[in-house]
């Protein structure tokens, strides 16, 4: 997959661009790592169980991927992830740590919403430090960019595109406006750019020069070329 995309640089850009800047059209896959054993516990909301084999299975087998998507080289991976389904939950899932709580009554009304546990998952993976710097809404967008545009972009193609109001919105405003420009950015001016936030994330540095140190565009004016290209919806 990499040696394909490499390949398609190459041919398309041969002409115009030194082979040293090729890396910014290729993703940098990180290896794989083994996925933790994976615990379900639903005794607080036993109807949930079907849902619960299932996202077991989702993280078995997404684990792996997530890892090598991000920046995973200084990541102390949890000894277990625990699944823990509750009859009621203030938000249909939160993570802390390994573990993932997820709410019984949401998944029972959303029983298609298996990609939120993609989403969880990826918080699992970043356990970043503690930031001084406001970063919420860019741990928020990495996760929705990771499960959008990598576990389900086929439904974002056709339902999942949020719309962008100009005049309201702000890269700032977390989960899938962020992603779909995390997502817009690195398709248009380098893939290394979610690997790259994610790093400073683990090193609880400000990830905002991150951007014009990849991109040469500060974040706003980053921000506004993408309002400009998307049309403004
Ligand atoms: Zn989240």
């Amino acid at each position: 997959m990499i040696r394909f995309a490499l390949g398609l640089a190459v041919s398309l850009l041969a002409t115009a661009t030194p082979a040293d800047d090729l890396d910014r059209y290729v993703y940098p896959l990180r290896p794989q790592l083994e996925t933790p054993p994976v615990s379900i516990e639903v005794t607080d909301s036993p109807e949930s169980e079907a849902w619960a084999r299932r996202a077991k299975a989702l993280v078995e087998e997404w684990y792996p991927i997530v890892t090598s998507l991000l920046a995973t080289e200084e990541f102390r991976p949890p000894q277990e992830i625990r699944l823990v389904f509750r009859r009621e939950l203030n938000v249909p899932a939160h993570a802390s740590g390994g573990t993932i709580t997820i709410n019984g009554d949401w998944i029972r009304r959303n029983p298609h919403d298996l990609g939120m546990v993609v989403h969880e998952l990826v918080h699992v993976v970043q356990a970043y430090p503690r930031n001084r710097h406001n970063t919420g809404w860019l741990v928020e967008g990495i996760a929705d960019y990771i499960r959008w545009w990598r576990y389900e972009p086929e439904l974002m193609a056709t339902r999942g595109r949020t719309r962008i109001d100009p005049a309201k919105a702000k890269y700032t405003d977390a989960y899938r406006t962020t992603a779909y420009f995390l997502a817009w950015a690195s398709r248009t001016h380098d893939m290394r750019l979610v690997p790259e936030l994610d790093r400073a994330l683990r090193r609880a540095e400000d990830p905002r020069p991150v951007f014009e140190r990849l991109t040469g565009k500060p974040l706003d004016e980053l921000w506004e070329a993408f309002v400009k290209e998307s049309g403004g919806s």
